[in-house]
């Protein structure tokens, strides 16, 4: 037998499903407007702060989803989510569902299709952003699935964080761009640590080299959009130099690692990724030709490790 719903009347409605660290400031944002916001957690007592702030406590997940026409979950990750489906049966159904929570493209097409069986209409969703900047002009967001559930309820997402993109219809498309940045972020973080490390052998502070780094980061912006024409239009011209340039430097750079014992794993596999794009006889294009190599896949792009 069915347990379906009537939505109910107040479009403005919103249900936050996870009041972990976001969770909670994804329904603040709500509560903050004046939204009817129905608020649920698997540990109840987290919702306390909000329900004094306003929001309305739902005892089940059921409960609280029939409750409002928007429903947002935001959980640790894609097995919470499922969980959290699995105790829904459809009590979702005529609804739309924001899943916020991070996850794999795959898994957020999976959620998507059991979004489809029970007539919920899916949108996936990934933040760029840390709780404390959530409803600010700092809070990045991309969506991707259901156009409908996205035109009907932009407003309402735009109060999480002004920076708001719809990738299209794929539900996977929002989580392949979430990931792409938190991966750039992991790589660029530990890079800089790196860095660090290096200067601070000689004894330069953490503090002092930073404002070189940031000034890198803020003229590297035109750069990298370069770059990226550049990987698009198949032609490398120069950037920061050729590659034989490139190539000229690099083995002094790791030895200004290797011989402080900071490790040049990384600057190793670029250089090898270097030599055998000058060594194919593409020595005058930029360091965007090294694509070519990588989008073979990384049997060939970590062959080219080995000198
Ligand atoms: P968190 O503070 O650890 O909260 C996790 C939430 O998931 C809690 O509400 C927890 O409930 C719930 N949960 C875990 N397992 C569950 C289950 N099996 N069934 C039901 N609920 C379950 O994590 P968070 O920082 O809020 O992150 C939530 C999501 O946002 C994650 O996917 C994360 O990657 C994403 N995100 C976070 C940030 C950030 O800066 N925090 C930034 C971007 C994206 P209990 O309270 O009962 O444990």
């Amino acid at each position: 037998m069915s347990n379906a719903s009537a939505v109910p009347s107040d479009r403005s409605a919103v249900t936050v499903l996870g009041l972990g660290s976001m969770g909670a400031a994804l329904a603040t944002a709500f509560v903050r407007d004046d939204r009817r916001t129905t608020v649920w957690n698997r540990t109840p007592e987290k919702a306390d702060r909000l329900v004094a702030d306003g929001a309305v406590r739902a005892m089940t997940v059921a409960d609280a989803v029939v409750a409002s026409p928007l429903v947002v979950v935001c959980v640790l990750d894609h097995a919470a989510v499922l969980d959290i489906l699995d105790a829904l049966g459809d009590a979702a159904t005529g609804r739309a569902v924001v899943n916020l929570t991070s996850g794999t493209p795959d898994q957020a097409r999976a959620a998507a299709g059991w979004a489809t069986a029970r007539g919920v209409e899916y949108l996936d969703g990934g933040i760029m952003a840390d709780p404390e900047n959530i409803g600010t002009a700092e809070a990045m967001f991309v969506y991707s699935g259901s156009q409908g559930a996205f035109d009907v309820h932009e407003a309402t997402l735009r109060l999480l964080g002004e920076s708001v993109t719809y990738l299209g219809t794929d539900p996977g498309a929002a989580s392949l761009h979430f990931m792409a940045i938190v991966g750039l972020c992991y790589e660029t973080w530990i890079s800089y640590l790196d860095t660090l490390a290096l200067v601070g052998t000689d004894g330069v502070e953490a503090s002092t080299f930073a404002p070189f780094a940031t000034g890198m980061f803020t003229a590297m912006t035109g750069l990298m959009t370069a770059m990226a024409r550049a990987v698009d239009d198949g032609h490398y011209p120069p950037d920061s130099g050729t590659l034989v340039v490139h190539q000229a430097l690099m083995d002094d750079l790791i030895d200004t690692w290797e011989s402080r014992n900071v490790d040049a794993t990384r600057l190793r596999h670029v250089k090898a990724l270097v030599d055998r794009r000058v060594a194919e006889g593409h020595g005058a294009n930029g360091f965007s030709s090294l694509i070519e190599i990588i989008r073979t896949g990384p049997t060939a792009s970590t062959s080219a490790r080995t000198p």
